[in-house]
């Protein structure tokens, strides 16, 4: 799992689960920078909201 904010991939802390339509979404909080994100998993594909930024 990768923030969405920073971009850091360790220590990204599972929060909780539970399901939205067709999709398991699953909380998360990055423990570098403090955001909290979502990740939705389905059949039409992952995605995380808030979408990540480009990286520059
Ligand atoms: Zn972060």
């Amino acid at each position: 799992m990768k923030c969405p904010i920073c971009h850091n991939t360790e220590g990204i802390k599972e929060n909780k689960q539970w399901s939205f339509n067709a999709y398991r979404v699953t909380r998360y909080t990055c423990t570098r920078c403090g955001a909290n994100f979502n990740y939705y998993s389905g059949e039409r594909g992952d995605y995380t909201i808030p979408k990540p930024k480009e990286m520059k």
